[in-house]
């Protein structure tokens, strides 16, 4: 039997510090190149036009945008084009359909550079879309805004008016609300179009939800003497939802019901079960002006508001009803509308027993 002796002496363990440092520097750099990238793509997926990463010409990420250009053969010509470049660049493209697209190229390090295809087209119509959008928005914080420094500066130059000043906080009560309600769906509005945006279910009695959001309202409803009612059928069951946001859809319904319905209206709630379909069905609906035929595949739309019926001034900011539409959806519902001009519009949705996106 022949011994084998392992000589461990000064070199060998200065040679196995040496690896083990080594393999050390090496994991630290191949886990940080990892959550660089990481970090790159969660970047690119949070652009709304194309965006890839190159390493020596050669695509390593690309984003669902640029995933979809790729199959064109005409942007492959841009990329590799693009890709020549030493230099960070920003040229101008057109496409065979007339698309002008802004190129940009930028030079993250030798190897690694940053390519990202804008439709200049589309950038130019998002701009004037976001101009109509703020436009929109601030005239909606205006009004409220000039009625309640209207009412506090007459409440300080009549302070003994005690009629005079119950009315006025009424009004700037009332309009705190309009100005909150609008607040609070522009937030959710941009929760709902970030991309980190998520449900935030829990078990839930959708017939208390309505129950309360009737009360909310059912002083607005009294003052503009509009009947409210709910019809709730017994042992529906519990469903998993996220509750504020349902709540602000439900609320958002029935401001709209009670707006565009005259004193002496009625707005009626009724909720269903289809124990089939594992969903339940909420409708809202109300005896007012009603929508014309034309508008209706129109008002779910961002900032879209219908002319209105006997040219009655134009309310609200065009976002209610896009809010309602992406939480129903968001929770995997749907949405229709039924209108007649005069006789009333009904807004049925539907909710299922659990939440679940969509299927795209
Ligand atoms: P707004 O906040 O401006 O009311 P919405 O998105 O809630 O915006 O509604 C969009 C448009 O749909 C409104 O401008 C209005 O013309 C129409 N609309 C919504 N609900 C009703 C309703 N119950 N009756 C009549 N018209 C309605």
């Amino acid at each position: 039997m022949s011994d084998f002796i392992l000589y461990f002496g000064p070199l060998e363990l200065a040679a196995l510090l040496m690896g083990l440092l080594v393999s050390t520097v090496l994991i630290i750099f191949i886990i940080s190149q990892r959550r660089r990238r990481q970090e790159f793509r969660r970047i690119l997926d949070g652009f709304s036009y194309p965006a890839m990463l190159l390493r020596r010409g050669q695509i390593i990420y690309a984003n669902g945008e640029a995933q979809e250009r790729r199959k064109k053969q005409e942007f492959e010509e841009i990329i590799r084009e693009a890709s020549r470049a030493e230099e960070s660049t920003v040229r101008t493209s057109t496409t065979e359909e007339g698309h002008v697209i802004q190129v940009h190229m930028i030079r993250l390090s030798n190897a690694e550079s940053l390519l990202i295809l804008e439709d200049y087209d589309l950038a130019q119509k998002q701009h004037a879309f976001y101009r109509n959008f703020i436009q929109n928005v601030s005239h909606e914080l205006k009004t409220p805004l000039t009625i309640i420094q209207g009412h506090a500066a007459k409440m300080g130059d009549a302070p003994d008016d005690r009629q005079g000043w119950l009315a006025s906080c009424r009004i700037i009560s009332d309009e705190t609300k309009r100005l909150t309600q609008l607040v609070d769906n522009l937030l959710t509005l941009a929760r709902l179009e970030s991309p980190a945006f998520g449900l935030e279910c829990a078990p839930l009695n959708f017939g208390s939800l309505l129950e309360e959001a009737i009360l909310d309202i059912s002083e607005l409803a009294e003052e503009r003497q509009i009947a409210l009612s709910l019809n709730l059928p017994a042992g529906l069951p519990r469903i998993n939802a996220d509750r504020a946001r349902l709540k602000q859809a439900v609320l958002n319904l029935l401001d709209n019901a009670l707006k565009y319905t005259p004193p002496g209206g009625e707005v009626i709630v009724n909720l269903d079960n289809d124990p089939e379909k594992l969903h339940l069905v909420c409708s809202i609906r109300d005896s007012g002006e009603g929508i014309a035929q034309e508008d209706l595949p129109n008002i779910f739309e961002k900032l879209y508001r219908a002319q209105r019926i006997k040219r009655r001034p134009v309310e609200g900011s065009g976002l209610g009803l896009t809010l309602v539409q992406q939480i129903v959806e968001a929770h995997g519902g749907e949405i229709r509308v039924q209108s007649e001009v005069d006789r009333g519009s009904t807004f049925t949705f539907t909710i299922p027993y659990e939440a679940h996106r969509p299927s795209p």
